[in-house]
């Protein structure tokens, strides 16, 4: 039985819920006092900057926007609302006390323009964030402009290739393997290089003979995700770095699955020269609508001369400023110093962790992956038997054989009250489900995710047209997920 869920509003059916206009002509949301003051007409008081009519706005009742919008918040889900098991995305839960922090007057009023002297607690977040992710990662510089883990890459591939330039060569290809996140390749291609792909082994991981033929004098660097999107440590990781940086190149690491290593391992310790860091998804800041994101550039000491400006630097009267004279730096990749909002949340949540803290986490969140694989094997096809950490991948193999495949899966799993998985992600297993429920999760809930997944696969077996035309229980069931994406209808028009 799909359980009770708030935003399956049981008491509005799908069509009257679909009524979307409310307005009416006459009404009003406001009343104002008599005039006291000359009627003036608005062409006198603001000239050209008047408008003849105000056009068609709608004509609404105070209580009707106020239920509008509250009627259209309840028909959204968020990580608030229940488990959101978005494998690669890591969609934890968003602590109170971070919102709490970053809403402290001092600064959520902080302006970038306030002069150093006037900045120096804004400056002292950035410099224990900065501090504290370099000790997670142990890497040696940072910088935290990033906007996002996209663009963390960029920067990451310019430091790269403005070292490699600093070398006398900037080299033409990146190495990138063929279970990489889309992103990688964009990334690549954008900084100029060519990409070419490196095959997964059998068990889901670098093919190091494969690395070893192709890696040479031509390769700038091989951008890597550990844990793999298959969620697979690469135990040969040493090797590869040791491959890389034997024909001079480098290892740039995308961070985006952290989240299986803090307080375990560092990716300074086993060879990476650059990664980035998704404060959105490992440090529990929001994400999605919810924020805007944060992806850090963490680097080892030679390619810390290019580091976008500013950075950080203690000032000789011992207070923090920022350091714009830096001759060999990339330039600057973001307006001011990144999202700080952002910032103050993730070092609110590293601090009210704390080390242990941090590391039961990822404890935590290893776990639950680990819980809901060996739960659901059998009941849904797992494609690489090497164990997983944070995250694990199905297939839909089974329940393909009943014309369900993983698209219709997860449309299911909507009715059953839970965000879908990561679908189709990562390509190189034919119809995945991605799962990764987080340390988030109590095991209550876990257990109701499992049951649904197993009440599915049965569903699938006996009934698989009830999958085939889920969601039943939404506002809308099945749009043209093409046109959404493409052509958004993002505006009311009257
Ligand atoms: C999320 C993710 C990215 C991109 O990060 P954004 O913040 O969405 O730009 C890159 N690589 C992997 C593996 C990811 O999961």
């Amino acid at each position: 039985m799909p359980r009770d869920i708030t935003n399956a509003a049981p008491h509005i059916n799908r069509n009257e819920a679909l009524i979307f206009e409310r307005s009416s002509p006459g009404k009003r949301a406001y009343r104002l006092p008599p005039l006291d003051v000359p009627e003036a007409n608005a062409a006198d008081l603001l000239g050209e900057a008047a408008r003849p009519h105000l056009g068609a706005m709608p004509e609404v009742s105070e209580i009707e926007i106020i239920r509008h919008f509250t009627r259209l918040s309840t028909w959204n889900y968020g990580v608030d609302t229940g488990l959101y098991p978005l494998g690669s995305c890591t969609m934890k839960y968003n602590a109170r006390v971070n919102e709490y922090v970053a809403r402290l007057e001092g600064l959520a009023g902080a302006h970038p323009y306030q002069p150093e002297k006037l900045s120096q607690g804004a400056l002292k977040i950035l410099k224990l964030l900065s501090d504290a992710l370099l000790d997670i990662t142990g890497m040696d510089a940072i910088t935290l402009q990033p906007a996002a883990g996209a663009h963390g890459e960029m920067t990451g591939i310019l430091l790269v290739r403005a070292w490699l330039e600093s070398q006398g060569n900037a080299r033409k290809k990146i190495l990138i393997p063929d279970s990489a996140h889309g992103t990688n390749p964009a990334t690549a291609a954008i900084c100029g290089y060519a990409v070419e792909n490196l095959k997964s082994s059998a068990s889901g991981m670098v093919d190091i003979a494969a690395l070893a033929t192709q890696m040479n004098e031509d390769v700038a660097a091989l951008m890597l995700t550990n844990p793999n999107t298959l969620g697979i440590f690469e135990e040969d990781i040493h090797k590869i770095a040791d491959l890389m940086h034997a024909k001079g190149g480098l290892l740039y690491m995308d961070g985006a699955n952290m989240n299986a290593l803090v307080g375990k391992t560092r990716p300074g310790d086993f060879g990476v020269d650059v990664m980035h860091l998704n404060l959105h998804k490992t440090f529990s800041t929001p994400h999605g609508g919810g924020g805007p994101g944060s992806g850090p550039v963490a680097c080892k000491k030679n390619l810390e001369p290019f580091l976008p400006v500013p950075v950080i630097a203690p000032k000789s009267d011992g207070t923090l400023g920022f350091d714009y004279e830096r001759p060999q730096a990339i330039g600057r990749v973001r307006a001011f110093y990144g999202n700080f909002g952002m910032h103050v949340r993730a070092l609110a949540y590293i601090m009210a962790n704390g080390a242990e803290g941090l590391r039961q986490t990822t404890e935590d969140a290893v776990l639950n992956a680990n819980y809901i694989r060996k739960k659901l094997e059998g009941t849904y096809d797992l494609p690489y038997a090497t164990p997983t950490m944070h995250e694990t991948v199905f297939s839909d193999r089974l329940q393909a054989r009943h014309g369900v495949k993983t698209g219709d899966i997860a449309k299911r799993l909507i009715d059953y009250g839970f965000h879908p998985y990561t679908v189709s992600f990562p390509l190189i297993v034919h119809g995945a489900l991605m799962i990764e429920p987080t340390e988030s999760e109590s095991k209550d809930e876990l257990d109701a995710f499992i049951e649904a997944m197993q009440a599915i696969a049965q569903e699938a077996a006996e009934d698989p047209n009830l999958i085939l035309e889920a969601p039943h229980t939404t506002r809308v069931s099945r749009l043209d997920e093409v046109t959404a994406a493409r052509k958004p209808v993002l505006r009311w028009k009257p």
